[in-house]
């Protein structure tokens, strides 16, 4: 059987235990064996005691637990061609010739990138004396299949990223708990919620919650922005409301790209529209606590593809990225995924706004 080592990098996301344990069950299940890399790609360059092999009944009860019991990081070594030779000495050194990488598309992006150099190395390890052409035989290939863990949703190709269900339920309570407040002392609030260039947590949020307006990337609100959320909010006070909410994604900008920012909007409706207002800024609550059903569910359907995938994949196969498309299970091609998700940050910064949000949407066209 295989040797499968499966990473979690980059930033973490509720669901990512989910991953860990379905790839190491699934891979066992193969008759393969499954190895845990600890601190994502630090681990590959740290080798030794942080690629683990797990047994069954190691990932016992990891469904539920929030975060990422293996560790994550950002690792500069990785960026590196030294880094990466060093990971890939590590990884004969455990007989280890597939890897599944589950994090955003930072960590994908680097994960292709070894498989695209691995060759290359393999020969750098022979012509430095380090390994023999007898020994890297059964290593001339390297099989990497990618799964998107994010809180975001900011993977094109893919309608649910792993995470971000997690974070949007945890948003959701939290403005609710908000609202209570809010409500009592007829307040207004700034909810500034993450998500990075992409705005589904915060339009998700907007919908699910009923906020009075919502800042995002993707569709900056209209150049006169300051006095239509004014007359706006002001309309929904005069209608009876007692609260207000505006949702400002983490990436928020006007259709110039200066930044909108949470304190801005609070100012506003404070000097121009007279209430009591309030920034809460939801930080890393986002990100903890136990993934909810759906992250569970997609992290352990998309762990078992990716097992399959490792079994079918031949030394032409391009990297896998496993997506869910209309509530489909589905292998796409890594790079191409990649790519669609930097044409959309691309979009944005030419101030391209209607195909940012089409390139957003591109799973539907398909
Ligand atoms: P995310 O995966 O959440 O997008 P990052 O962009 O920080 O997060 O990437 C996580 C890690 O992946 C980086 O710290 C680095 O080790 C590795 N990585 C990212 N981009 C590359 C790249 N172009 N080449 C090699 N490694 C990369």
């Amino acid at each position: 059987g295989k040797r499968i080592g499966v990473v979690t990098s980059g930033g973490d996301s509720p669901g990512m235990n989910s991953v860990v344990r379905a790839v190491v069950r699934q891979s066992i299940a193969s008759g393969c064996t499954a190895f845990a890399v600890y601190e994502g790609y630090q681990g590959l360059v740290d080798g030794g005691d942080m690629i683990r092999e797990m047994a069954w009944e190691d990932v016992r009860g990891w469904t539920s637990e929030g975060g990422t019991l293996i560790g994550t990081a950002r690792c500069m070594a990785f960026m590196e061609r030294s880094g990466r030779l060093t990971a890939a000495n590590n990884l004969v050194e455990k007989g280890i010739d597939a890897l599944i990488i589950c994090g955003g598309d930072g960590s994908l992006t680097g994960a292709d990138r070894f498989r695209a150099e691995w060759p290359s190395l393999m020969d750098e390890l022979i012509s430095s004396g380090k390994r023999t052409e007898d020994e890297l035989k059964p290593f001339r290939h390297l099989n990497i299949v990618g799964l998107v863990g994010s809180i975001d949703n900011d993977l094109s190709g893919t309608d649910a990223t792993i995470g971000c269900y997690s974070s949007l339920q945890r948003i959701c309570q939290s403005i609710d708990f908000i609202d209570a407040t809010a409500f009592s002392h007829q307040r207004a609030f700034v909810i500034e919620v993450m998500g990075r260039h992409c705005g589904w947590l915060a339009l998700m949020a907007g919908v699910s919650c009923g906020a009075d307006f919502i800042m995002i990337p993707e569709n900056p609100p209209s150049e006169n922005w300051e006095e239509e959320m004014c007359s706006i909010i002001k309309k929904h006070r005069q209608m009876g409301k007692r609260k207000t909410i505006v949702i400002v994604a983490e990436g928020a900008h006007d259709r110039k790209l200066n930044k909108i920012s949470a304190v801005m909007v609070k100012d506003l409706l404070s000097q121009k529209v007279g209430l009591d207002t309030r920034v809460t800024t939801l930080g890393h609550v986002q990100r903890g606590g136990p993934p909810c059903a759906y992250d569970r569910m997609l992290a352990t359907l998309q762990g078992v593809e990716a097992v399959k995938a490792v079994l079918d994949a031949t030394p032409e196969t391009e990297s896998p990225v496993i997506c869910i498309v209309e509530n489909k299970i589905v292998r796409k091609p890594l790079l191409d995924a990649i790519a669609k998700t930097q044409e959309v940050a691309a979009h944005i910064q030419n101030m391209d706004f209607e195909a940012a949000m089409r390139g957003r949407d591109a799973e539907f066209e398909e």
